[in-house]
């Protein structure tokens, strides 16, 4: 009995996991019996796992996670599901124009990252197309609410040296809308990879229902970028209503200031939250969407 040691479950399907191992060496494993069927700890892509080899490689354990993506299960608001383990950051990647920015998009998957305890980044390509130099004050709010920005163009090379840093050795979800160009950047930053992130889950996801599983790429340099399907249909990820102005970092000084302890922040007298989008210390932007998420977030309740 040899023991390859540890590796990184990449993807899984029916109970056969890809699981890369510290060299770099990629297996087809399964599950140890006995792990299966304790304490309902379910394996998930991204986790790190002990292999060993008896008759067929064999997951022997799932060694500590340290951040979970996860959605709460279908009909059931107090049961989870890990898709994703140990991601590091999300990634969300705009352009400057063509597509034009959706910033209730971006406003989602900002939303989803915090609820998750994951750090967020957003990354605007193209600017190479900004005839206006629009792009720093399109995008000024999200630098004020904390969030690092990075400017990048494929076409001119800029910004990649940058972005190429904070995706080595880290576990990323770069996610966004199609178009924008993560391929490209990725192709940029990593020449030979030759990856289409977001191609096969939007493909198999058309019109359907059904979540495909995440699947994780390697990077040349220890990184990997995850590959989550469910990200895209933000709708479905469940934050609760109570938790969603938190998710908002500009909000949270004034959330224990609001008049009422249960302040939803829409039209009660006294509301800090309110207070601060009157004075311009937010962003009334981004307090729309807060709003718009919020009857979302409250509708999903109510329906359960
Ligand atoms: P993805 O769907 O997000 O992966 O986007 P792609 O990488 O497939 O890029 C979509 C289109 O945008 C392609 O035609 C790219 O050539 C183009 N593109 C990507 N990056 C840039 C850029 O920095 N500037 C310009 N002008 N076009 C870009
Ligand atoms: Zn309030």
């Amino acid at each position: 009995m040899t023991a390859p040691g540890t590796g990184v479950v990449l993807s899984g399907t029916g109970g056969v996991w890809r699981v890369r191992d510290e060299h770099g060496v990629t297996h087809d494993a399964s599950m140890r019996g006995r792990l299966k069927a304790g304490e309902g700890l379910k394996l998930a892509v991204g986790d790190r796992v002990t292999l060993e080899h008896d008759d067929a490689m064999t997951i022997a354990a799932i060694l500590p996670r340290r951040s979970t993506l996860a959605r709460r299960a279908p009909g059931n608001r107090h049961r989870s599901r890990v898709v994703v383990a140990n991601m590091d950051q999300v990634v969300v990647v705009f352009a400057v124009v063509k597509p034009e920015p959706h910033r209730g998009m971006l406003d989602r998957f900002l939303v989803i990252a915090e609820s998750n305890d994951i750090p967020a980044r957003i990354v605007i390509n193209k600017v190479d197309l900004d005839q206006n130099t629009r792009a720093a004050e399109l995008f000024a709010d999200y630098e004020r609410a904390g969030y690092p920005v990075h400017y990048t163009s494929v076409k001119r090379g800029v910004g990649l040296a940058e972005v190429g840093a904070v995706l080595a050795g880290r576990i990323s979800a770069l996610t966004g809308p199609s178009g924008v160009g993560k391929s490209s950047l990725l192709n940029a930053i990593y020449p030979g990879l030759d990856l289409r992130v977001g191609e096969i889950s939007e493909s198999v996801n058309k019109g359907r229902h059904t979540t495909v599983g995440a699947l994780m790429h390697p990077l040349p340099d220890g990184g990997y970028v995850v590959d989550t399907p469910g990200l895209r249909e933000v709708g479905v990820w469940g934050v609760d209503a109570s938790n969603l102005a938190a998710c908002f970092p500009e909000f949270r000084g004034a959330l224990g200031s609001c008049r009422f302890r249960d302040c939803r922040h829409v039209s009660e007298p006294g509301c800090a939250v309110r207070e601060l989008v009157a004075q311009r210390v937010a962003s009334g932007e981004r307090y729309d969407s807060y709003l718009k998420l919020l009857e979302e977030a409250e509708g999903v309740g109510g329906r359960e």
